[in-house]
């Protein structure tokens, strides 16, 4: 079963070694085949699940279907994984169908072992009936002959079937694209394309727990900003919410990464930063950078007010929170902000750049 604190897995429902897995695939295959089961990752774990024989309901169940209609309905088979397959283990549909994706792409490389292991039979038949051609014992080869003939029909229901899998690669290949862009969505800003919130708190919980060794966090926030919507527009604030997130994308070093905390508020996590020094010259390069840019309206050409931004800066301490954390780091961005603004404040309680 699935261990406290980690993301349970499909993989977890089915704990058996390959060897075990495949020959319950080679039980399940053709039970699909018998019923003319399409070969999808849904009925795959459907029919797996059926051959391991642990949930008797399940079992009782694919085989009233069988019964009644001579194969399984779509809409019964999706009923029947959400309510035993996944059954509400899986927090994330997104996590499940990545997983499905993965336990159909080993099944498939089961199934084409399971054809060439077909092909090797048959081969050593064939051999075997070569030698037997002397009549020993009159029906024998003509036993065998029978059994060539149903292992011949058999490989060419599995080939069949094989080429139908193949033909479902592409469909998983575009859950695939579907489940990148979902994933996308789900985690990053949609204006200016770095983490979202929800992103942020949970990479920061990850950073804090691998421990405070390198691990900084910085918290900008535009000046004045409300001003600058007032004065030229939201459409052209978000432009510069965008430039923003360009920025930050362009200039982030290895280990660093940045999100949108909250409308004109960012912060970036840097994971290797040795000391606050490397986080402050981080930090002024940024600011330089923002500073720099030049808003323009499109159709004038017209340079608006230069734009700038504040920052916080907190290097992690062994006894530190994600809280505590970003308490420090907020803390020094109004400070910065106190101060006058346009500026980098590191956190009161550590030492003022030194290494
Ligand atoms: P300060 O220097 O003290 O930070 O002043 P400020 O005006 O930036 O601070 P305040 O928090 O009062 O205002 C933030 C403004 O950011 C208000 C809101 O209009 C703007 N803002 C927040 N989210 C968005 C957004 O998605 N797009 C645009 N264009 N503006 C936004
Ligand atoms: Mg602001
Ligand atoms: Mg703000």
């Amino acid at each position: 079963m699935t261990q406290p604190g980690k993301t349970p897995s499909i993989l977890d429902l089915f704990p058996e070694e390959t060897r075990e897995a495949a020959d319950l695939l080679k039980q399940a295959v053709p039970q699909m085949m018998r019923h003319d089961i399409p070969p999808t990752p849904l009925h795959f774990a459907l029919w797996y699940s059926y051959c391991r024989g642990q949930d008797q309901e399940l079992n009782r169940r694919l085989d009233k279907l069988v019964k009644d209609f001579d194969s399984v309905p779509p809409e019964s088979a999706s009923k029947l994984f959400r309510e035993h397959i996944i059954r509400g283990e899986l927090e994330e549909a997104r996590a499940g169908q990545q997983q499905v994706i993965e336990l159909v792409d080993e099944i498939e490389g089961g199934v084409v072992s399971s054809v060439a292991g077909s092909k090797a039979y048959q081969q050593s038949l064939i051999a075997g009936l070569e030698a037997l051609r002397e009549p020993v014992v009159d029906e024998l080869p003509n036993v065998l002959n029978d059994l060539q003939l149903s292992t011949q029909a058999m490989q060419d229901q599995q080939e069949k079937f094989l080429y139908r899998l193949q033909a479902a690669q592409s469909e998983i290949q575009h859950l695939r694209d579907q489940l990148e862009r979902a994933h996308m969505a789900a985690t990053l800003d949609g204006l200016t394309q770095v983490f979202n919130r929800s992103s942020f708190n949970r990479l920061l919980h990850q950073a804090v727990e691998r421990g405070p060794q390198g691990l900084a966090l910085l918290m900008m926030d535009i000046d004045h900003f409300k001003n600058f919507n007032d004065q030229y527009g939201h459409p052209l604030g978000d432009r510069v919410l965008q430039h923003v997130g360009q920025l930050l994308r362009e200039l982030l070093p290895p280990g660093g990464l940045a999100a949108r905390y909250g409308g004109e508020e960012f912060s970036v996590i840097l994971l290797n930063c040795p000391d606050m020094r490397t986080a402050h010259e981080f930090a002024e390069q940024l600011r330089h950078k923002l500073q720099a840019l030049r808003v323009k309206v499109r159709s004038t050409d017209k340079v608006l007010n230069t734009i700038t931004a504040s920052f916080g800066i907190a290097m992690a301490q062994a006894d530190d929170t994600p809280e505590s954390l970003l308490v420090r780091a907020d803390d020094a961005l109004y400070q910065a902000k106190r101060n006058g603004r346009n500026q980098v404040q590191p956190a009161l309680d550590t030492p003022q750049l030194s290494a």
